[in-house]
């Protein structure tokens, strides 16, 4: 499938997402001559309708946009480009044009990720590592047992919590193991029968 520039008066909307986190991180627009360098550079390049040119997105502040997949929508007028992003994508300074206001649990591993690479004093994360394997699987364990009782005293507060518990300390085992969240994501999309390449299309499968 080639996409539709002339729907859109010779301009492509085109969606940046962090591959990693599924963060939203900004719009712009390609015509073809943005389109065809972005695919040649496998880095993201725009048509600035403020600059009136060929704008490849980072050319001032570095902040290059390194293209993991790409889809187009139904109807092939907009484009959904998966990135790996060199820097916060908006110039304001913040990682989303629409705010950082994005969490999940990719977002929390990421979080988790940083403390065990990069320990600082009083981190719990870092005490838990340091402790080992023995200590995190009890952990996991005892945030498990109050799953359990806070369901069984139907306590949702109470559940929501010892949930939290239950999640933070088993990306931690997962660290701990050498295993990714996203490999655990990938089995979970597997046993539902999900295609794990993006709908990658026509011209799109070079990526
Ligand atoms: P950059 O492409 O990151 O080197 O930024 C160059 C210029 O493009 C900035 O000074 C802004 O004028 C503009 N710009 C960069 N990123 C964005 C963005 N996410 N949204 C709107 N304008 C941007
Ligand atoms: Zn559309
Ligand atoms: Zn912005
Ligand atoms: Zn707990």
């Amino acid at each position: 499938m080639k996409p539709d520039f002339e729907k859109g008066g010779g301009l492509l909307s085109a969606i940046l997402q962090d591959a990693h986190t599924g963060q939203v991180l900004m719009n712009g627009f390609m015509d073809e001559t943005a389109y065809q360098k972005t695919l040649e550079e496998g880095m993201v390049c725009f048509y600035s309708r403020s600059k009136g040119r060929l704008w490849k997105k980072g050319e001032t502040s570095g902040n290059v946009q390194i293209v993991k997949s790409m889809a187009l929508d139904c109807d092939s007028d907009a484009l959904l480009i998966q990135v790996e992003p060199k820097g916060p994508t908006c110039h304001l300074g913040s990682q989303s044009c629409f705010g950082d206001t994005h969490f999940n649990l990719q977002t929390l591993d990421r979080i988790v990720g940083r403390k065990v690479e990069a320990p600082e004093a009083g981190s719990y994360t870092k005490y838990l590592i340091e402790e080992g394997t023995d200590k995190i699987l009890k952990k996991c364990g005892e945030e498990m047992t109050e799953v359990v009782i806070a369901a069984k005293n139907s306590d949702r507060d109470e559940l929501i919590d010892e949930t939290s518990d239950l999640l933070y300390h088993t990306l931690v085992l997962l660290k701990n193991q050498g295993v990714s969240l996203k490999e655990v994501e990938d089995n979970l999309k597997l046993r539902h029968g999900q295609d794990l390449t993006y709908k990658v299309r026509g011209e799109i499968d070079e990526w």
